[in-house]
Formats: C-alpha cells, sequence, structure tokens
C-alpha cells in the first residue's frame, strides 16, 4: 500500500494503537503532528492553528468574506484577518472601524480609497503583492477591477469583526429623514430610495468595472495626502537566505503602517525558517501556498507542533520559540504578521554565534567545532 493512501494511525515506535472508533481521516491527514506529535512535544498548549475553511461564510451578490478572529483562535487576541473576495467590479461597502486595517492582494485587482481627517482623499489601484493600510476610524472603499479580486485583511486587534464595521447605508437608514434632509440641504424625499437590504446596509454588492483611474478621479482638484496608503511588496527587492528569501515591510519602509509589521517569507523545499522569537509582539500567520511545521516552545516544559496548509493561520503568543519547516515539495509561502511599528525577531543561533563560546559549552557540551561554526549574523532561512 503507498504511503499516500495509508489511513494514518496513531501508532510510533512501539506506542499507541489503531483508531476503533468514529474518525475523521481528512482532518487527520493535514494534521499528522496531531495525530502523532513530535516526542518532545509536552504539555497543554492552546491551540495555535484555524483553517480559514472552518470559518463561516458571508456569500453576498458581490463576493464573500470570512473571518479569524479571537472567537475562532482565542489565543489571537492582538490580531483578527478577512479574507474577501470582490467578483469584477463588486463593492464593498463605504465603512469605517475602530481599528487599524493592513491588506494583502492576493489575486486579481481593486480600487482603494481612503479619506484623512484633512478632508484630503487617496485614490489608487492596487494587484498581487500589494499592500494597503488604514488607520483606525478613517472611511475608505474597496472595489475589485475587471479581474475581481481577493485579499487579505489584517486589524490590529482579535475583537474584531467584519459585521461590525460603520457602514453608511446603516447610518442612513437609523437616522430621522428630518435630520438627513437637514443636513444634506434637501427634501426628506431624497431619501425614499435608500438601500433596505438585508439588515437594511448593503456590506458587499456587485457593481459595474470602474473606468480607468485616470477617468474616475473626483470632479473637483484633488488633494493628495503627503504619504501614500499603498506599498508595492512584491517591488521590494528580498533578502536571500540559504533556504529562500523574505520580505519585510514595516513603517520604516511603509510610513504609514504604524501599527502592523509584516515578513513575507518564501522557505524553499527542504529549507526551515530558523529557530526564533518575536521580542514586541504575538505573530499572526497566514499560509499563502505550500504546506510547513511548526512547533511552538511555551516554556515551563511545554511545547506543540501543528501542521500548515494554504489558507490556514497561524499564531504564536508574544516571546515563544519556534520555527516552521517546509514539510512539502514546493515553495512554502506565508506572512508573518505583527501588531508592531516595526519588525523584529531574535535568532537562537546567532545569539549562541555571538556568545563567549565557553558560556554556550557550559549549558549545552557541545563541541568546540560545533561552537565554533555558529553564526555571527541571523540565517532567517536555513537550508
Ligand atoms: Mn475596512
Ligand atoms: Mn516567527
Amino acid at each position: 500500500m503507498s504511503t499516500t493512501t495509508r489511513i494514518p494511525e496513531p501508532i510510533v515506535e512501539g506506542r499507541g494503537g489503531t483508531i476503533l472508533g468514529p474518525r475523521n481521516v481528512a482532518v487527520e491527514r493535514e494534521n499528522p503532528s496531531s495525530l502523532v506529535a513530535p516526542a518532545t512535544d509536552a504539555g497543554t498548549v492552546p491551540n495555535l492553528k484555524w483553517p480559514f475553511a472552518l470559518s463561516h461564510n458571508r456569500v453576498l451578490s458581490g463576493g464573500w468574506a470570512r473571518e479569524t478572529t479571537v472567537r475562532e483562535l482565542p489565543i489571537s487576541t492582538e490580531i483578527a484577518g478577512v479574507n474577501m473576495r470582490l467578483t469584477p467590479g463588486g463593492i464593498r461597502e463605504l465603512h469605517w472601524h475602530k481599528e487599524a486595517e493592513w491588506a494583502y492582494v492576493i489575486a486579481g485587482g481593486c480600487r482603494v480609497s481612503i479619506l484623512d481627517e484633512e478632508g484630503r482623499l487617496f485614490i489608487d489601484d492596487v494587484s498581487v503583492g500589494d499592500l494597503w493600510y488604514f488607520p483606525a476610524g478613517l472611511p475608505h472603499s474597496i472595489q475589485a477591477l475587471q479581474d475581481g479580486v481577493e485579499f487579505l485583511l489584517v486589524f490590529d486587534s482579535g475583537d474584531f469583526s467584519e459585521n461590525e464595521t460603520f457602514l453608511i447605508t446603516d447610518w442612513f437608514n437609523h437616522t430621522p429623514r428630518d435630520v438627513l434632509a437637514k443636513n444634506f440641504g434637501v427634501s426628506a424625499s431624497a431619501f425614499d430610495a435608500l438601500p433596505t437590504d438585508i439588515g437594511h446596509t448593503r456590506y458587499m454588492f456587485a457593481g459595474d468595472v470602474p473606468p480607468a483611474l485616470s477617468d474616475d478621479a473626483p470632479p473637483y482638484p484633488a488633494v493628495q495626502p503627503p504619504l501614500s496608503y499603498t506599498w508595492h511588496m512584491h517591488a521590494q527587492e528580498p533578502t536571500k537566505t540559504p533556504g529562500g528569501q523574505v520580505r519585510i515591510t514595516d513603517s520604516r519602509n511603509f510610513t504609514v503602517s504604524k501599527r502592523i509589521a509584516a515578513a513575507l517569507v518564501e522557505i524553499e523545499p527542504g529549507g526551515m525558517r530558523e529557530l526564533h522569537w518575536h521580542p514586541n509582539a504575538d505573530e499572526w500567520q497566514y499560509y499563502l501556498s505550500g504546506q510547513g511545521r511548526m512547533t511552538v516552545f511555551a516554556s515551563g516544559g511545554k511545547s506543540r507542533t501543528f501542521d500548515y496548509q494554504a489558507g490556514d493561520v497561524g499564531s504564536v503568543p508574544f516571546a515563544m520559540g519556534h520555527y516552521v519547516q517546509n514539510t512539502g515539495d514546493e515553495t512554502l509561502t506565508y506572512l508573518e504578521m505583527f501588531r508592531s511599528d516595526h519588525f523584529a525577531d531574535v535568532s537562537l543561533s546567532q545569539w549562541m554565534g555571538v556568545l563567549p563560546p565557553e558560556l554556550v559549552k557550559a549549558h549545552l557540551n557541545l563541541d568546540d567545532d560545533v561552537i565554533a561554526g555558529l553564526p555571527r549574523s541571523k540565517p532567517i532561512i536555513v537550508a
């Protein structure tokens, strides 16, 4: 029997036994490290994985949206994410919210706009590998271009929900008509045709593909904000490493992104994101392609291993040690996200490599030549 069709069983090195009762083989196949964890795993560590495939999907005329928040992944209190699709011309209703919004375009393209507090409108088109960042509280729009769009949204609070944003139709429908008439200087009958879709909001709806950006400018002299709210992440020169490459985007290059820092990591087959941790924030991961595994070291003798594949979310609580290993035969690509103005990590091997060798030896009983071979700079991804 080939290993690809074999039913996995929790049996290893003389331990365990076959599963006799009900089971979900598809889920067990995707999570071999849960069915049979490495012998080094120990203790109780919270769940650190959530597949977007298990999130409720809100399916509407203009596309769909599914979210991974603290309700789906309780450990992730600092960051929530939304995976959203808009069909060609599809519109995410004009809105704002209490959280800062960071986005990565996965496929297709869209037009985004944001109004800053000085009344200046920023408008731009983005496509695959581009980002946008909208500070908390500022109103914005998203509309898909001719190919449609899919993107990942990341918010600086695990409590965020796509269902609790401030929608323009919601406000209109919950304001007395005479107040609307007074505010806009028109008769109350001007509002007779306000949409009364489900919940008296539109949220996401079908629309016409907008014209070229040069033809879609506001009909008045636009005053652009001084800083760009979009960024071409894929245009950044990657940092090449023995096992892959990485691009880091935070407020040091994408100036407006004061609350979210990101790394786009590509690990080649056989490669591994080295043992490391982050000294500033929790890590929230989104897996874009390939498959991998991660063990999180939680101190106090606790450690737990998870398997991830494209479309999954991973989480690493603040300061916990971890690695991410490519376990497949294609490039493993994922985003590391942090609620911070800057990306920061600490490399275990670099730390050991710059310490006095005798101090390292006293702890781990490593041979002198092993210690002498430790790196002085971060490997980031080992081959
Ligand atoms: Mn938004
Ligand atoms: Mn990390």
